[in-house]
Parts: C-alpha cells; structure tokens; sequence
C-alpha cells in the first residue's frame, strides 16, 4: 500500500506547468511552479514545517506550546496543519484587510484567530505585529515563528523549492520570477538558483522580484494596493536586497485582471499574487523579445504562483467586487437568451 502518514508529509515536490494561452505570440518558456498543490493550497506550507521542525529542535518549541504569528492567512494553514500532527495550539493575528474567506479557513483548521485594524502604523499597540508580540509575551508556553525575520523561511525555500526548478527543468532554467512579501521564497529559491547555475555556460539564473505598485520594494512608500500576500511598508529581514537582479512593479488592475485570465484560460484557479507574478514575467518574455529574440526563444521562466483563488470568490472573482474598484467595466452578466441566441 501507498501512503502518506500525515497531510504534512505531502509539503513541496509541486509541479511545472506550461502557460500556454496568456503567452500566445511570446517565443519564451514560462512555466508555472503550481503551489497550490500543497497540502495547505499554498508556498507557506514549506517554511512552516521547516520554522516548527527547526524551533522544535532548538528547544523555543516545547511539547504543548503554542503558535502565535501574525499571518494573512497562507502561512497560517501551514502552521495550522503541521501544528495539528505534532500537538500544538495555534492563535493567529490577521489584519482586517484579509478576506473573512481565509479568516474562516484558518478557524476551520482549529486555530484562534484575532483581527486587527490595517490603517494603522506598524509600531501602534494596535498593529497586528504590537498585538501578537503581546499574546506571545502573556501565553504560557508560546512561540513566535515570525517569518519576517525567520531564517528557516528562507532556508526552506533553499532546500526545496530551488532544487524542485533546477531538477525539474534539467538545470535549464534561465530566469525565476516570484511575488515578493516577506521575501522568503525570493530570497532562498533565488539563492540556490544563483549558487548552483553561477558557472553554467550562458550565465547564471536572472532572479526577477514581483511587487505590488505603491511597495517599498519597488521603490514605493507602501500606499495601500489590494493583492494580498506580498509587497511590503518596511524591509523584512527574511528578505536579502541583493538576490534579486530585477523587481517589475505591476498594478492592482493588472494583476486581477491577469488572474482572472489564468482561471479562465489556463484552468488555474489561483491568487492575486499569482497574476502579478506572471504579468511580470510575461513583461520580462516581451522585453527578451524585443532585445534579443533568439535567446528569448531559449528562454526557459519559471514563474512561482503562491497559492490558489478559493480564498478569493468575494474579491477578484466577484464582479461587484472589482466593477467597485473600476476594474472592469465590461458588463459580463450573461442571460437566457444571450446564450440562446
Ligand atoms: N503570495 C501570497 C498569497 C502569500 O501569502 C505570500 C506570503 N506572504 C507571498 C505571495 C509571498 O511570499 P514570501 O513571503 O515568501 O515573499
């Protein structure tokens, strides 16, 4: 008989999968490294197992203690999953901003969640990062993994999610594009994939850095944009400034509109953070392109989507939701006899 003991031991080996409609009239490769496929529905799932194992074996993480980390959902599930398997309580701190949807989630995982206001400054008592600090200083037993700062967030993305693209694309990737938000899988994946191709004939792996428009990383002063996930109003330690070659700062409106596309036309339920990403990696196919189109037709993109669209359904998959931002002004109501017609 096949099988697994536990969910938890199902984290990583996620697919590639080719994009073959959003990039018609593109010669590159752009493959989708497909996260969702994770236990949890998303990238999180790998440096949570790695933080808890990791504090498990430093001794921060006893028997019977308890999880606390301010998380918007993806890294939450993760913690709440491998938590279960190993006996320990989760409390989760999400800013209001986060959709009931995901909220909901991480209770039906057995988690306590509490939500704090966003229009507030990081340093205010009421901040997400203030209030978990607090139920960390006051719980018996508790444990913050914090993976803003958490080198294990990294490390795991060194460990898996590097190795899993250079391994499944014969060591014939030439570009990774990722979704920044703590930075963790750009800073790791992004890593390993410098190391191992630094001395490769045609040079080593272009690193490219995904950012809502308005973020820091993109030179922005972390004015509010709704994708969630990533893009950040200060500079996260699990983030290293000096892996990425590149960030594309890419719209709230294109970023939805492309994850729409991605449901629609590739058959990928997914994120807002998927459909920034493969915006900036189809802008990074375009420009190859127009520079150089016999290496752009040797280019292999790997574009990482961090999670699925479930999660989504009230925001970037309603049309109420997005006409009342203006992000579609198409009426796609469909009736009876538009259909019959
Ligand atoms: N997209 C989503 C939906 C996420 O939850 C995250 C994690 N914050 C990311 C992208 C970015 O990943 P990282 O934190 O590793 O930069």
């Amino acid at each position: 008989m096949k099988y697994a003991q536990h969910i938890s031991e199902l984290v990583g080996s996620t697919p590639l999968v080719q994009l073959t409609s959003v990039t018609r009239g593109l010669s590159a490769t752009v493959l989708a490294k497909v996260e969702y496929m994770n236990p949890g529905g998303s990238v999180k799932d790998r440096i949570a197992l790695k933080m808890i194992e990791a504090a498990e074996a430093s001794g921060e993480l006893r028997p019977g203690g308890t999880i606390v980390e301010p998380t918007s959902g993806n890294t939450g599930v993760g913690l709440a999953l491998v938590a279960q398997r190993k006996g320990y309580d989760c409390v989760f701190v999400c800013p209001d901003k986060v959709s009931q949807d995901k909220v909901d989630v991480l209770r039906a995982y057995g988690a306590r969640v509490v939500v704090t206001p966003t229009a507030v400054a990081p340093d205010s008592p009421e901040s997400y990062y203030s209030v978990s600090d607090r139920l960390v200083r006051e719980i018996p037993g508790a444990w913050k993994p914090n993976q803003y700062a958490n080198p294990n967030g990294p490390a795991s993305h060194y460990e898996s999610t590097g190795p899993e693209i250079w391994d499944d694309t014969d060591g014939r990737v030439t570009h990774f594009v990722t979704g920044v938000g703590t930075g963790g899988t750009i800073t790791g994946t992004g890593r390993y994939l410098h190391d191992v191709s630094a001395d490769r004939e045609g040079g080593p792996v272009h690193v490219v850095g995904a950012d809502p428009a308005g973020s820091v990383y993109s030179g922005g002063d972390g004015r509010p944009y709704l994708v969630e996930g990533v893009g950040e109003d200060f500079w996260p330690s699990a983030f290293d400034p000096s892996v990425p070659d590149e960030i594309i700062a890419v719209s709230d409106a294109d970023s939805f509109a492309m994850t729409r596309r991605l449901a629609r036309e590739e058959g990928m339920l997914v994120g807002g953070s998927c459909g920034m990403a493969v915006v900036a990696a189809l802008r990074l196919a375009e420009r190859l392109e127009a520079e150089d189109p016999a290496a752009a037709a040797q280019a292999v993109i790997v574009v990482l989507l961090p999670d699925g669209g479930r999660g989504y359904m009230s925001k970037i998959f309603s049309d109420a939701w997005m006409r009342s931002y203006g992000f579609l002004d198409d009426d796609e109501a469909v009736t009876a006899s538009d259909v019959l017609r």
